[in-house]
């Protein structure tokens, strides 16, 4: 298994294809744990474009898909490589091995036996990436509003104003939290 360190500058192509073959590699650790699986074929890798989903396993396509933006960011590339990679060919392997849909014992205990805890989601911080929805905040007389980032920039461009449907107050940008 390659080891990359936080600080390599590798390019968003390089991650992908480490990320590529790493999946070839754990899926040979796969069945190395689960000989039963040494019938089944190699399986494919696609790219998800966009959303906050790290990864996805298409059991009938015999496909794992991971997030391809989130390998640009460190943090990203490390949830996906090997967490992400072994959560999905889990839910194949678990497919094959038992008929497994879903997050149920014997995926549980596929991922269990491969050394990693069977957690259902990521805890990456999905801000900023392709067709996830950011939001703004915005204060009026009763609290807190949320807005999306079309009305957003509708008020910034003076375009248009909005108003609490509750109070009836102008809702003005809040101060936005710092986060590091
Ligand atoms: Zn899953
Ligand atoms: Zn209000």
């Amino acid at each position: 298994m390659r080891q990359l360190g936080a600080e390599s500058h590798q390019t968003l192509v390089e991650r992908a294809r480490t990320v590529e073959a790493a999946t070839g590699e754990w899926w040979m650790l796969f069945v190395a744990t689960y000989p039963e699986l040494g019938t089944a074929p190699h399986p494919a890798v696609e790219w998800l474009s966009r959303g906050s989903t790290a990864g996805r396993a298409d059991l009938l396509r015999w496909v794992v898909a991971f997030n391809r933006p989130m390998l640009r960011r460190p943090d990203g590339f490390r949830t996906i490589l090997p967490d992400t990679v072994v959560h999905e060919l889990a839910h194949l392997a678990a497919f094959r091995l038992y008929g497994s849909r879903g997050h149920d014992a014997a995926w549980q205990s596929v991922m269990q036996r491969m050394g990693f805890a069977p957690t259902r989601t990521h805890t990456l911080d999905v801000t900023g990436l392709p067709g996830v929805q950011r939001r703004w905040r915005y204060q009026c007389g009763c609290g807190e509003v949320m807005l999306s980032t079309t009305r957003h920039r509708r008020i910034e461009q003076g375009q248009r104003t909005y108003q609490c449907t509750r109070c009836r107050q102008r809702l003005v940008r809040a101060p936005q939290e710092r986060t590091g």
